[in-house]
Formats: structure tokens, sequence, C-alpha cells
């Protein structure tokens, strides 16, 4: 997998931020062209059942991952920080650090524990040739709300059955195992958000996924994945403007030899059936600078800024530009 965009380097965050208005503003965002039917294959119910029966366990055990490493971050910032206070100090710097740990660690896990069944889901629904959105977000929601619930169950009942330390003592295992599962009004409430994350991502994954997945509805296929070379901004502006103008027999000749040009990712999906078709591509957009403090920081933004529907034509003589072709998969 290509490292996408050019690295550009910037003076500082502001900087950035010009750097990437100034290309959105040259390349905006545009919607996919191609919209799911809504229609669902006769098997298209079993088969999003069964990606919700195997939603459950998977997420679970994601979250549990997730979950199990942020856990171990947090009680390593928490030993630093009582290392620290041992020798008589607070340093702010790490107790901010321990919150951040908190607070993205259990995001993470919360969206880990959404994504997971909602990309299985969408997945599974594939095979039996789903192209409703809807239905794979019915089936993804009750299997991420089924999977952080066993997730949770786990670690809940391990604190059962572990006495708490007699003096509260974060630094133990029992001490860390009460302070982070507990049922006070903070610990559900935080759970409470967790399942609102879960039940959100899970709904975002399964929709997006479905429209992600590209149907033939003539020929009753998915299309196949043919990646294109990549593209300097430039390049790419200049391909979009031959697309809109129906000059694509123009394109392989201006992406012949072109190596390495990273900016712009082109997609061509193509139907094995009929040749139907869509031409997308992805603007990368990377920059780094130097922070006041000496650190570096970056940052990589992509955003779909090409989109269109190509006919049989258009489609095979675009095709003769892959790089490779990998099956878009399916039934
Ligand atoms: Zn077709």
């Amino acid at each position: 997998m290509a490292d996408w965009g050019t690295l550009q380097r910037v003076a500082d965050s502001a900087a950035a931020d010009a750097y990437q208005a100034q290309l959105e503003a040259r390349f905006p965002e545009v919607g996919p062209a191609y919209q799911p039917s809504g229609k669902m294959g006769a098997t298209a119910l079993p088969w999003l059942a069964l990606g919700a029966g195997l939603g459950v366990p998977a997420g679970a055990i994601a979250t549990l991952i997730a979950g199990a490493i942020s856990l171990v971050l947090f009680a390593l910032m928490g030993a630093l920080i009582a290392l620290i206070a041992a020798c008589g100090w607070v340093v702010c710097i790490t107790v901010a650090i321990e919150l951040g740990i908190a607070v993205i660690g259990g995001a993470i896990t919360f969206a880990v524990a959404g994504f997971v069944p909602g990309f299985v889901v969408a997945w599974m629904g594939k095979h039996g040739r789903n192209r409703s959105r809807w239905a794979a977000l019915i089936f993804a929601v009750p299997a991420a709300i089924a999977g952080l619930g066993a997730a949770l169950a786990i670690p809940y009942a391990i604190t059962a059955m572990v006495p708490a330390p007699y003096d509260p003592d974060e630094l133990s295992f029992a001490g860390l195992l009460h302070t982070c599962f507990g049922t006070s009004w903070v610990h559900l409430g935080v759970i409470a958000l967790g399942f609102v994350i879960a039940i959100l991502v899970s709904a975002i994954t399964a929709y997006g996924e479905v429209g992600a997945q590209k149907f033939c509805e003539r020929c009753q296929r998915y299309m196949d994945v043919v990646a294109l070379p990549g593209a300097s901004f430039d390049r790419a502006a200049w391909i979009f403007e031959r697309m809109r103008a129906r000059a694509a027999h123009e394109v392989p000749q201006g992406l012949s030899n072109v190596t390495n040009e990273l900016d712009v990712q082109l997609e061509l999906f193509r139907c094995s059936g009929c040749s139907a078709g869509f031409l997308e591509g992805l603007a990368h957009a990377r920059t780094e600078w130097i922070t006041p403090k000496g650190d570096k920081d970056d940052r990589h933004r992509e955003w779909l800024c090409f989109s269109a529907a190509t006919t049989p034509a258009e489609t095979e003589v675009l095709a003769g530009s892959r790089v490779e072709e990998r099956e878009g998969g399916g039934t």
C-alpha cells in the first residue's frame, strides 16, 4: 500500500490549515456518484443475520483488546505519576496525559465496539447481495450493543470476584479494577456514552460500507476495483477536466509513464459483465511542521474529490492504465 500524499513541510499548524484549505478550494469534496439501489438479494437476510451473529463475538473480542491496551497504558502512566509523586512532585503534564489516555483510550475502545460489527455485517451482507444500507444498519446496531455488553460483562465479572482493597489504591491490580469498573454515576454515565458511540459508529460503518460496495444492477454482480496510477494535483485536475469534457480516451496518454505521484489516488470500478463503471479520485494532503516546543507534528487528510459514473467505452479505455487489479469480491 502506497503511502499517499506528498509531504509538505510548513511553518506551523496554521500554515497546515491554510495549505489544506487551498487544496479543498481547488478540489472540493464531492459525494459518491454510486448510490446503492436498496434492493436485497434473496439470501441477503440470512447473510446479514449471520453477519450480526459473528459481529457480536468479533466486536466483543476487538473491544476487549482495545480496552486492555488502553488499560495497560493507563496503569503505566498511573505508576509513573506515583513514582514522581513519591519524590514530592506533581507534574501537571503527566496528569494531563493520564486523563488523555483515559478519554482517547475509552473513545477508541467504544468506537471499535461499533466499527467491527458494522463492518462484519456489511461484509457478510455482500455474500447475499445486500444493497440496502438500512438493512445492514438494522442488523449492525443490535450486534454492536450485544458485543459491547459482552465485552463489559467480562471485566465487571472479574472485578466482582476481586475484593476491593481496604485502602483505596489505584496502583494495585484490585485497585485499578475497582477504579475503572465501578458502579458510580460517573461509571454508568461513561458506559451509557460508550453505548451511544458504539451504536453511532456501527450504524455509520454499515451504512457507509454498503455504499462502498459498488453493484451493477444490470448484471447482478459487484464491480471489480481497478487501481490506476496515482496523480499529482496538476495531473488530477487535468484528468478530471478531460473526464468532464467526455474525453476519457485522452487520459491514458496522460497517465503513461507516471510513477510515484501520490497526491490523488485514482480508482476505477468496473463491472466485468457490461463494463459499466465509476471513476473516483481521493485527494491526500500531508503536512509536517515543528511545534514551538521543537517536536514534529504532522497531519494527513483525505477526501473524495471526484466521483462519476463511466460509460462502458470510458471504463475500458481507463482500465488500460491499471497498475493492479484485485477482486471486487462477492458472488
Ligand atoms: Zn454490469
